[in-house]
């Protein structure tokens, strides 16, 4: 494995919980701003380290091979725990919560998750959730995961030329399957469905064009996101990255777009409509125009470690607090300490040398 890599039982990944200085219960309830004024809205908890893709630019194969040490059974938060954390991250007003990885439908029953965390949602405090995955088993499991209370889904798609996404996955999958993943989602009543494209230069640059136009019309949204330097081991380099305005322009000039307000502060896509009424795009630049300032999501790991940015390197324990039979006032005053100390904003102050700094992996802290 490589020397770059943190392994995932790495005591070094754990950064002390802040020091109370109120009781637990006065922190307990409530919204919470961090040092820059940003308050918790959105949560994603990554139920799998798992994938069965091995995306070049996220698992590639020389690293996350046959060897790899992934988190063992009894690391990894059961449902029980995961439902009682959001539970009490509710209680901090959290809208939205996420579920991600690795591949998070390779988790086993995860319906059953989702129609718990369902439960949470209530008429005066609505709960979104949804759902990222690489698709590959989307067709089997859409209408499953839409009866369970799943409310929208994200698919990954890097390319529609089945040459392309073959050798960005890596492991040989169809973009046939994921297509047919995505009619399957929007026939459940998953709507809209957003599709993920990374794009990365040189490799599949060239497709952003067609990838707009197969999904203009459709009622999908494709997002176009910059490639990141997360984790430590795709080999980042500035120079792969294709600047979402570049990709805007490239779009715009076959068919034309206008830029659209957000839905709401801190959304993570810049939106642009086109022009003639069929659809929208989206951009996701953390790399060309970092979104820092408005970042309001917090992410917790397989393992039950708080990450308060996608490019952290140490996280907070919450799987000691409750496993080690912390109350939920205890673990709802601990979350609040963590959020209010809060002062991330890697993606504004990124260099060339930050971006080989040792950072988690992006599958175990969640997409
Ligand atoms: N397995 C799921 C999937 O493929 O969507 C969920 C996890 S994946 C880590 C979440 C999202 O992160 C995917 O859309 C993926 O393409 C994106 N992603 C992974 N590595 C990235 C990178 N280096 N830069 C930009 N996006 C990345």
């Amino acid at each position: 494995m490589s020397e770059r890599v943190i392994p995932i039982t790495d005591a070094r990944r754990i950064k002390p919980l802040p020091e109370a200085r109120v009781s637990a219960a006065a922190n307990a309830d409530g919204p919470v701003a961090d040092t820059l004024g940003r308050t918790l809205r959105d949560l994603r908890v990554s139920v799998t380290d798992r994938c069965n893709f091995r995306c070049v630019y996220c698992m590639p194969k020389d690293i996350f091979g046959p060897d790899y040490p992934y988190l063992a059974r009894s690391e990894i938060l059961s449902f029980e725990e995961i439902v009682r954390l959001v539970r009490v991250f509710r209680r901090h007003g959290i809208q939205k919560v996420r579920l991600t990885g690795g591949e998070p439908l390779l988790r086993r029953n995860l319906e059953r998750l989702i129609g718990d965390l369902a439960k949470l949602g209530t008429a005066e405090q609505p709960l979104d959730i949804t759902l990222t995955t690489n698709g590959s088993l989307l067709a089997r499991k859409a209408k499953d995961l839409c009866a369970a209370g799943l409310t929208r889904i994200t698919v990954s798609l890097d390319s529609l030329d089945d040459a392309t996404f073959r050798a960005m996955n890596d492991v040989e999958f169809p973009v046939s399957d994921v297509l047919e993943g995505i009619d399957a989602a929007r026939a459940a009543g998953l709507a809209p469905v957003k599709v993920n494209m990374v794009v990365k230069r040189d490799v599949n640059d060239h497709h952003v064009v067609a990838m707009a136009r197969r999904f203009k019309g459709s009622g999908c949204i494709v997002r176009f996101i910059e490639y990141m330097d997360v984790g430590a081991s795709n080999g980042w380099r500035m120079d792969d990255v294709v600047p979402s305005a570049e990709i805007v322009r490239r779009i715009h000039a076959e068919m034309p777009l206008a830029q659209a307000d957000p839905h709401y502060r801190g959304e993570v896509a810049e939106r642009w409509v086109y022009a003639d009424g069929s659809g929208e795009i989206g951009v996701i630049s953390s790399v060309t125009q970092a979104f820092c300032r408005d970042c309001n999501r917090a992410r917790l790991s397989t393992d039950g470690m708080l990450y308060t940015c996608l490019f952290a390197g140490q996280g907070y324990d919450l799987r000691t607090l409750l496993r080690g039979g912390t109350d939920d006032d205890g673990i709802a005053g601990a979350i609040a300490r963590i959020w209010t100390v809060r002062d991330d904003r890697y993606s504004e102050i990124r260099t060339a040398e930050t971006a080989k700094e040792r950072k988690v992996e992006m599958s175990y802290i969640g997409g």
